[in-house]
């Protein structure tokens, strides 16, 4: 099934001008659709033009069925629907400098990370790119406005497994003609797919680039991270030096401290190492508990004197709040939870 938010501003000129309208056209329909606008609010545009197009294309890729607001920090966390019945989630966290969105780019993931949720049934499917932008789109229509200034893909799925459609996003998401967001306001986050991380900057697509690594060396990596079988740590850090030779920017590191596998010391003064003289960032977060996997966070006083162990050996560091913890706020916890639902029901 094919929705108007998968469509390019090129591609909907090609439609356009091939049904005999005029070019302005164009621009009418990419911010309506931009905007959410189902096909009957599209109050400028011809009936016979708005047939056509809805012949073929449908206008609400995706629906938000369900929404839960943290009482401790206003976090909120959505349950979408697809046309075909799948369900993802998102996260909007609200920040002094705006709000940003946790966007999904599958239904499940193939990743298969010991501590996620969202591969525990594996890849279901790809979103289209008009499926990973709809979910902005129906955030910002149901708050008004421009609610979502900055968006992270860091939701159920690997964007770098779904290369075409999240590039296409990208592209979209970035348009000042549509959603217009920035793309230093757009952060992606991989797992290391290091050869498609090489692609994205040689191709010009430029968000802002997380990588989550998680340990200093292959062979904690490979107890928690299947991707490590592919990708060496070493090669992780040179597609990261690539990255910011090419681009400029500063690339994040992410690593979830879990309790007795990737939080010695050691690992710390590793970590330290593999990032000396290289410009970039490390997030630390304790890992939000995931019961089905039975691994649980580092406890806060040892968060700590990781993050102050690694200061002192030059690294620069973040400590991440977890966000909307008692809304199951951690990837893939409340899609699980509305499946199991469904089926003792
Ligand atoms: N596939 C991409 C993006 C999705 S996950 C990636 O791997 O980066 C977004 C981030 O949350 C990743 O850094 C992921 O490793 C991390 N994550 C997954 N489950 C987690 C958990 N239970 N606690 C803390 N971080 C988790």
């Amino acid at each position: 099934m094919n929705f108007l938010l998968d469509l390019t501003f090129d591609e909907l000129d090609e439609i356009v001008k091939n049904a005999g309208e005029a070019a302005y056209r164009t621009a009418q329909i990419y911010s309506w659709i931009a905007k959410g606008a189902k096909y009957s609010q599209m109050s400028n545009v011809p009936s016979a033009l708005k047939d056509k197009l809805a012949a073929e294309y449908g206008d609400e890729p995706i629906k938000i069925i369900k929404t839960l607001r943290s009482s401790a920090d206003g976090t909120e966390k959505f349950l979408y629907s697809l046309y075909d019945g799948n369900v993802i989630e998102g996260v909007l966290m609200r920040y002094k400098y705006g709000n940003t969105l946790c966007v999904s780019t599958q239904v499940g993931c193939r990743m298969n990370c010991a501590f996620c949720a969202s591969g525990l049934d594996g890849l279901v499917r790809n979103l289209s790119s008009g499926e990973i932008l709809g979910q902005i789109v129906a955030v910002n229509a149901l708050h008004g406005g421009n609610t979502v200034t900055n968006v992270v893909l860091m939701g159920s799925g690997e964007p770098l497994d779904n290369y075409d459609n999240t590039v296409k996003f990208l592209q979209n998401v970035s348009d000042a003609r549509g959603l217009n967001i920035s793309k230093r306001n757009v952060s992606l986050s991989t797992c290391g797919l290091c050869d498609k991380i090489r692609r994205l900057c040689d191709e010009g697509y430029t968000p802002t680039l997380t990588i989550s690594l998680h340990a200093p060396t292959d062979e904690i990596r490979k107890k928690i991270m299947p991707v490590a079988i592919s990708y060496k740590v070493s090669e992780v850090i040179e597609a990261a030096k690539y990255y910011f030779s090419v681009t400029g920017r500063r690339v994040i590191f992410e690593y979830s401290l879990i309790d007795g596998v990737n939080d010695s010391f050691e690992c710390a003064d590793r970590l330290a190492r593999l990032v000396k003289g290289f410009s970039c960032h490390i997030n630390l977060i304790a890992l939000n508990d995931v019961r089905e996997r039975g691994l649980g966070g580092t406890p806060r006083q040892k968060v700590n004197a990781f993050k102050v162990r690694l200061e002192r050996a030059g690294a620069s560091v973040t400590l991440r709040r977890s966000m909307g913890a008692d809304i199951e706020g951690a990837c893939g916890q409340l899609r699980r939870k509305h499946i199991k639902a469904g089926e003792e029901t």
